[in-house]
């Protein structure tokens, strides 16, 4: 594997209680190279979204990362940032999106003017500049650039999605998190959505860190695959050798529980 982009050691994440500290991430370590769509699996609660907002830093206590665990994106350790190289790292470097996400448009700002304000403070682009890459964002995204005029409500939940991702890669970023960014979607616009994300990946180069339970989505669109359990990454290998060849117990339960899923998804 080349020079990974994200190196994740030793990831040890506490949520900090009253009487006890619950360990939701334990002495978690993976690599993701550039370009790679990566992916996190596990029944709910084993860690994963604990996971994808450490490394967008977006976590908050009661979590606590513990001594000894590392981050590195580039080769520069994120848990290492001050204040003002966040403002950057955020969005430049690794931008995040979750299952929710639609809905953190501002229903009162049209489009155009959501993609500007994010244009202006990063890219000190001017409005003319903006609508510029707007027009060129949302065209990737399958989207008439002709509607960044209207507002939010006016769009369907997969499209509000759409934008949204659209929002996040107008800035470049080199790592996309995503978690569950389409459960709340219908099948048929959740698999739309990531195939898109897969051709803008090819065009534009960006790594995935992918998380989602549904395992079917998960082998179509990961490159590799790391199973989670109680907060223990018990398993990693390529999406086919997860699914074929599956090593740990756990894994193989996982995939006992798809069964519908043998012989179709990747025959
Ligand atoms: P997943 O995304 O895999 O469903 P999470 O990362 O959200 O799992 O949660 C991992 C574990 O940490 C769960 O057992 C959850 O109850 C616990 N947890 C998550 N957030 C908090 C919090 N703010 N305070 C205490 N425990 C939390
Ligand atoms: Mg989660």
């Amino acid at each position: 594997m080349s020079e990974p982009l994200l190196s994740v050691k030793n990831l040890t994440i506490d949520y900090i209680g009253d009487e006890t500290d619950f360990r939701a991430v334990d002495n978690v370590s993976f690599d993701v190279a550039p370009g790679e769509v990566f992916g996190l699996a596990g029944e709910s609660g084993c860690g994963k979204s604990t996971i994808a907002f450490a490394i967008s830093r977006l976590h908050r206590p009661p979590a606590l990362i513990r001594t000894g665990s590392e981050i590195l994106l580039d080769g520069r350790d994120v848990l290492d940032l001050d204040q003002k190289e966040l403002a950057a790292f955020r969005w430049r470097e690794v931008a995040m999106v979750f299952q929710s996400a639609m809905n953190s448009l501002n229903p009162v700002l049209r489009v155009e003017a959501q993609f500007y304000d994010v244009l202006k403070t990063h890219l000190g682009m001017t409005k003319v500049q903006a609508r510029e890459r707007t027009a060129e964002m949302l065209r990737l995204v399958d989207i008439n650039p002709d509607r960044m005029r209207d507002y939010p409500h006016q769009f369907s939940g997969g499209m509000r999605q759409r934008i949204v991702i659209a929002i996040c890669l107008a800035l470049g970023p080199k790592l996309v998190v995503m978690d569950e960014p389409t459960t709340a979607l219908d099948v048929v616009v959740q698999r739309e959505i990531l195939q898109r994300i897969n051709e803008l990946r090819r065009k534009l180069g960006f790594s995935v860190l992918f998380i989602t339970h549904d395992l079917g989505l998960m082998v179509q669109f990961c490159d590799r695959i790391g199973i989670m359990l109680g907060g223990k990454l018990v398993e990693q290998n390529t999406a086919q050798a997860i699914y074929r060849t599956p090593q740990h117990d756990y894994t193989k339960k996982l995939w006992a529980s798809f069964p519908s899923l043998h012989g179709g998804v990747l025959a």
